[in-house]
């Protein structure tokens, strides 16, 4: 690594190295990207740049926000409360779901794995 190439920290403690790997998102070959790889978690991050490739190239493959829907943001306190579209819930019984895990991909985005 190059002494003047920034670090970046991972929330695990460890620190984020750039890389050029072969990212596969949703089956399909996104190619050769950079990709940010942390050296204690082994947790890989996608830069901005990257996801924007992703992104494309989901979309060509009809795979990338199929069902985009508008959600609201309701302040409690100092959290904050999403509700979900009925259609959603129904669709993917989220009334039975109890527990999610969400995860930040870029500067607008947020993912929610149930
Ligand atoms: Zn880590």
């Amino acid at each position: 690594m190059k002494p003047n190439t920034p670090k970046i920290p991972c929330p695990c403690g460890g620190w984020l190295e750039l890389k050029k790997d072969k990212v596969v998102q949703e089956g399909i070959d996104c190619g050769m990207l950079n990709v940010e790889v942390c050296n204690k978690c082994q947790t890989t991050y996608l830069p901005e740049k990257s996801m924007l490739v992703v992104e494309t190239k989901l979309k060509e493959a009809g795979l990338w926000g199929v069902e985009r829907k508008e959600v609201k943001f309701w302040k409690t306190g100092s959290a904050v409360t999403i509700r979900l579209p009925t259609s959603l819930v129904r669709k993917l019984n989220l009334d039975q779901v109890e527990k999610g895990y969400l995860s930040q991909e870029g500067k607008h985005k947020l993912v929610i794995e149930i």
